[in-house]
C-alpha cells in the first residue's frame, strides 16, 4: 500500500480523500495557500505544507511547490482530487517524472482524451456512440464544410478540439452563418487553447446529461458502475446529480456500460473515470471524458456500496480491482445537491464566517463538506462549501429525504443556495424526473 500521499487540493474533496486514507492506514500531507490554514482537513493532516499565497495559480497551481511539497515529506504518490490540476497532463507526466505515483490514470490518457478529436476517435474505435458529426477536424474548404453540415443536418455546433469549461463552442442554426461561424471558432481557439483545431457535430436540442462511472485497474480489469443523471446545470455548472438516471433501463446500462469498458482497455485506462454522453431520443451520444474523480461520485457509492476513492488508491498502489461486474448492484436511489455559498437569486458568491453550522442528519443521509461553525469561507475559490447526499430505497425516498436535509441544515453567516434546492425539489418536472439540461435555466427565467 501507499505509505504516504500528498493531497494536491482544498475543501470537501480532500477531506473525502483523507477520510480514505486514514481508514487504509495511508500518512496524508495537506499543501495548502496561506488563506486554508484552517481548513478542516490540514488540522486534521499528519503533515502540512503551505506552499504559496491565496491565489491558487501561485498555491493549488504551483506545480513545482507541489512536487517540492512531496519531496521534503518523503510522500510517495499525490492525488490531485478534482478541478486545479487533476486533468493537466503535464502535471502528471512531472509527477511520474519525479518519481512519484500520481494518483489518476498515466499522463498519456489524460492527453489522449484532453483533445476532443482524438477522444472521439478512440471512443469510436471502441463502439462508443458518438454524435454525428465531421469525425475529424474540420479542414479550410468551405464547399466540404458546407456538404458536410448539410448532410449532418441543422442545427450544428462547432467545437475547439482543445475546448474546456463550456469555452470554444458556437451553435449554427442556418447554412448562411456557418462559414465565418468556423473561422471565428477558430481564431478564438488558437487563442485561448493555442490549438486552432475545430470539428463540427450535430446540435442536440433537447439533451440529457447522463454520464458513466468507470473504474479500472494496471491489470487490464475494468468495471462499469452505473450512471448518474446530471441534468439539472446553471451555466454548465452541475447543480444537483442523481443515480441512476430515471428511466435507463438495465440493457442500456450494459450495453453502454460495456463499451465504456472496452475503451479504458484499449487506451490504456487506469483508475476512476467518467464518460459523458447527451442523452436524447433513447440514444447516447458520447462528447468527452473526465479523467479524474468527479464531485458527484458520492451518488455513485451509495447505490453501489462501492468506495470509488479507496479503489482509486489501492489501484494506485499497483493492486488489482476488488470488485467484478458480476458483485455490482444497483440499490435504491440517490441524489446529491451542491451547497454553494452564495446568494440563492443572484448567485453572487457569499463568502465570509460561518457563525453557526448544524448538519443535517437521518437515515440515509452524507454530508461531504469542511465546514464547522467559526469557519471562513475564503472569497479566492470555488464557492461549494459541501455536498448533501440523500440514499433511498427509491427515487421518492431519496427526495423525502433530502427534503428532510434540506429542512435541517442550518449555515448562518453566510448565503447559500439551500432555499434553491428546496424551491427544485418542490417542482412537478423535477419530481417526475428526467428533465433535460436547460429545464433550471429556463425555469429561473435565466434564458
Ligand atoms: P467542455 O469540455 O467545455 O465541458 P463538452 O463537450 O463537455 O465541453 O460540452 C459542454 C456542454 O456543451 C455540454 O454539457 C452540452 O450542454 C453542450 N454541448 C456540447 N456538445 C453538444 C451537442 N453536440 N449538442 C448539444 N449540446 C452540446
Amino acid at each position: 500500500m501507499l505509505e504516504k500521499i500528498v493531497i494536491a487540493n482544498r475543501g470537501e474533496i480532500a477531506l473525502r480523500i483523507q477520510r480514505a486514507c486514514k481508514e487504509m492506514g495511508i500518512k496524508t500531507v495537506a499543501v495548502h495557500s496561506s488563506a486554508d490554514n484552517n481548513l478542516k482537513h490540514v488540522l486534521l493532516a499528519d503533515e502540512t505544507v503551505c506552499i504559496g499565497p491565496a491565489p491558487s495559480t501561485e498555491s493549488y497551481l504551483n506545480m513545482p511547490a507541489i512536487i517540492s511539497a512531496a519531496e521534503v515529506t518523503d510522500a510517495v504518490a499525490i492525488h490531485p482530487g478534482y478541478g486545479f490540476l487533476s486533468e493537466n497532463a503535464d502535471f502528471a507526466e512531472r509527477v511520474e517524472s519525479s518519481g512519484f505515483t500520481f494518483v489518476g490514470p498515466p499522463s498519456s490518457a489524460i492527453r489522449l482524451m484532453g483533445d476532443k478529436v482524438s477522444a472521439i476517435q478512440a471512443m469510436k474505435s471502441a463502439g462508443v456512440p458518438c454524435v454525428p458529426g465531421s469525425d475529424g477536424p474540420l479542414g479550410d474548404d468551405a464547399d466540404e464544410n458546407l456538404r458536410m453540415a448539410r448532410e449532418i443536418g441543422y442545427p450544428i455546433i462547432i467545437k475547439a478540439s482543445g475546448g474546456g469549461g463550456g469555452r470554444g463552442m458556437r451553435v449554427v442554426h442556418a447554412e448562411a452563418s456557418l462559414i465565418a461561424a468556423i473561422t471565428v471558432t477558430k481564431a478564438e481557439a488558437r487563442a485561448a487553447f493555442d490549438n486552432d483545431v475545430v470539428y463540427m457535430e450535430k446540435f442536440l436540442e433537447r439533451p440529457r446529461h447522463v454520464e458513466f462511472q468507470l473504474l479500472a485497474d494496471n491489470h487490464g480489469n475494468a468495471v462499469y458502475l452505473g450512471e448518474r443523471d446530471c441534468s439539472m446545470q446553471r451555466r454548465h455548472q452541475k447543480v444537483i446529480e442523481e443515480a441512476p438516471a430515471p428511466g435507463i433501463d438495465d440493457e442500456q446500462r450494459k450495453r453502454i456500460g460495456e463499451r465504456c469498458v472496452r475503451a479504458c482497455q484499449e487506451i490504456g485506462y487506469h483508475s476512476a473515470g467518467t464518460f459523458e454522453f447527451l442523452y436524447q431520443d433513447d440514444e447516447f451520444y458520447f462528447i468527452e471524458m473526465n479523467t479524474r474523480l468527479q464531485v458527484e461520485h458520492p451518488v455513485t457509492e451509495m447505490i453501489t456500496g462501492v468506495d470509488i476513492v479507496r479503489e482509486q488508491l489501492s489501484i494506485a498502489a499497483g493492486e488489482p480491482l476488488s470488485i467484478k461486474q458480476e458483485d455490482i448492484r444497483i440499490q435504491g436511489h440517490a441524489i446529491e445537491c451542491r451547497i454553494n455559498a452564495e446568494d440563492p437569486k443572484t448567485f453572487m458568491p457569499s463568502p465570509g464566517l460561518i457563525s453557526l453550522y448544524h448538519a443535517p442528519g437521518g437515515p440515509g443521509i452524507r454530508v461531504d463538506s469542511h465546514i464547522y461553525s467559526g469557519y471562513r469561507v475564503p472569497p479566492y475559490y470555488d464557492s461549494m462549501i459541501g455536498k448533501l447526499i440523500a440514499h433511498g430505497g427509491n427515487r421518492d425516498v431519496a427526495i423525502a429525504r433530502m427534503k428532510n436535509a434540506l429542512a435541517e441544515i442550518v449555515i448562518e453567516g453566510i448565503k447559500t443556495n439551500v432555499p434553491l434546492h428546496q424551491e427544485i425539489f418542490q417542482h412537478a418536472a423535477f419530481q417526475a424526473g428526467g428533465t433535460d439540461i436547460h429545464y433550471l435555466e429556463k425555469r429561473l427565467g435565466l434564458v
